[in-house]
């Protein structure tokens, strides 16, 4: 077998022949040649059959290492006059537009990016932590599910610190499928009107009669009645089918002479509940734009408080200690702040042996952490509605006689959004169900702070929360011998 043969067969890139291989001391570099005659605008995807011209200059690819060695693809590439774009260089069928890597290696970066630290993908490709983010950017716009924000009945607008200077991004989970469908730069109610902005495009300009063969799926048949041929849209759930006249659910016909409330077929009218936190900002906007949904507040957010409001009492303890110049003691309780502020079912025994000290000692410290502890305890699994109802008058009375003022507040804090929190769990928004995802999307954002924009940050967080599956090389194209 000829090297350039054994070259394409062992890089597998599509639609190119290997013309040249060349060992270079720190490379190997391998010179192909696209197979396909028409040119392709990398923008747009128009083809033609006429080149305006050839680049003086080689374009040169990274491909996935071999061995030791780093592989460079090199290609002389045409350029053609697209009727839209203007002059292109030919897009090529193994990268991605505007990319210095070939689509195998950009799917391996990606893959990483998902699962291993910064260093780890660093050292290990060879590529600094900016070019990580381009490549997670790109990867990520080009296997995005276009349609993951249909179907939404119930989701969750929270905000995650991106970067350390109060950045922040903005995310919506859809709670029944568990995965992250949106995000976008910046929190509170700006962010969640860009969200509904994206979510149903024309709303604004929404006017009866919608023309419903170009409207997303809607709850009800809706159809107009003097044109009986004309096909109707079905209901249930999920992308819409849609059925010949007469076909469906009947009941779901509208009678003659009723307007359809222009509403029902915006995908923000079809959301059941959105959770959020305490602060106001997205329910403001969710009131505005889905005033049919529950708000309910996310119980990860109360038993954030709650921990917000232990730290503070260990932390004035704590300062009292070394300002009654008790050393020893302060240390001690210095050490004492994970395992109070860790769910108990989850500390070490050493921590576990800190806490009974704690328990032992008593005072205030103690009532704070059995404080927080009970607001933990309103979002036990298998508790019926009643069951958290009484659970919550009974904390209400304990915070407001706790003489702890940062429980005070807390408790202030949860009257005035008990109504949220109760509709949260009996649409069984648990405390387990959204924190898993919470925890996840959190370290993938600490993964993120060294990228260069907060769109790759979403990116990352997308490809691993959001509707991606992402392949290795190997898994997409399983090694076959091709007869070339
Ligand atoms: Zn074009």
């Amino acid at each position: 077998m000829r090297v350039t043969s054994a070259f394409s067969r062992l890089l597998r890139l599509p639609e190119v022949w290997v013309r040249k291989v060349r060992f270079e001391p720190d490379r190997v570099i391998v010179e192909v040649a696209l197979r396909r005659r028409r040119l392709v605008c990398p923008e747009c995807g128009f083809s033609t059959a006429a080149r305006k011209d050839t680049r003086p200059e080689d374009s040169v690819w990274r491909h996935l290492d071999l061995g030791v060695w780093r592989l460079e693809v090199h290609c002389r590439r045409r350029r053609l006059w697209c009727p839209a774009h203007g002059a292109r260089t030919e897009a090529v069928p193994f990268a991605r537009p505007g990319s210095e890597f070939t689509r195998d290696f950009e799917c391996l970066v990606a893959w990483l990016a998902t699962k291993v630290d910064k260093t780890t993908i660093k050292r290990m490709l060879r590529i600094d932590w900016k070019t990580v983010g381009r490549i997670v950017k790109r990867v990520c716009d080009e296997e995005l599910d276009p349609g993951r924000l249909n179907g939404l009945f119930e989701i969750g607008i929270d905000e995650v610190s991106w970067k350390r200077q109060h950045k922040y991004l903005t995310l919506v989970v859809d709670h029944l499928r568990r995965r992250v469908v949106w995000g976008c730069q910046g929190s509170g109610a700006a962010a969640a009107n860009e969200f509904f902005a994206e979510l149903d495009p024309e709303s604004t300009s929404l006017s009866p009669p919608p023309d419903t063969s170009a409207q997303p799926p809607a709850r009800r048949d809706a159809k107009q009645r003097p044109t009986p041929p004309e096909p109707a849209i079905m209901v249930p759930f999920g992308p819409c089918p849609t059925v010949p006249a007469g076909e469906g659910i009947p009941g779901a016909w509208l009678p003659d002479g009723l307007e359809l409330e222009p509403s029902m077929l915006t995908r923000a009218g079809r959301l059941r509940a959105v959770s959020m936190d305490m602060t106001g900002g997205y329910a403001k906007s969710v009131r505005a734009n889905a005033p049919q949904a529950i708000v309910c507040i996310d119980p990860y957010h109360v038993v954030q408080l709650a921990n917000q409001a232990l730290d503070e009492v260990r932390r004035d303890y704590w300062n009292e200690l070394r300002r009654a110049s008790d050393q020893q003691a302060a240390k001690r309780f210095k050490d004492s702040r994970w395992c109070l502020l860790k769910a108990p079912e989850k500390l070490t025994d050493k921590q576990a042996a800190t806490l009974a000290r704690i328990k032992a000692a008593g005072g205030e410290v103690w009532r704070a952490y059995t404080l927080k502890e009970a607001v933990r305890g309103i979002f036990e699994a298998g508790l019926s509605l009643e069951d958290v109802e009484v659970l919550i008058t009974r904390l209400l009375s304990r915070l407001s006689r706790s003489r702890l003022q940062p429980f005070i507040r807390l408790g202030k804090t949860i009257r005035k959004h008990r109504d949220g929190i109760l509709s949260a769990i009996r649409l069984g928004i648990n405390q387990g169900r959204t924190e898993a995802l919470n925890n996840k999307v959190r370290l993938i954002t600490r993964r993120a702070y060294g990228f260069h924009s907060a769109q790759a940050a979403l990116a990352l967080v997308m490809l691993t929360c959001g509707p991606i599956s992402l392949h290795l090389p190997h898994e997409q194209h399983a090694p076959t011998i091709a007869r070339h």
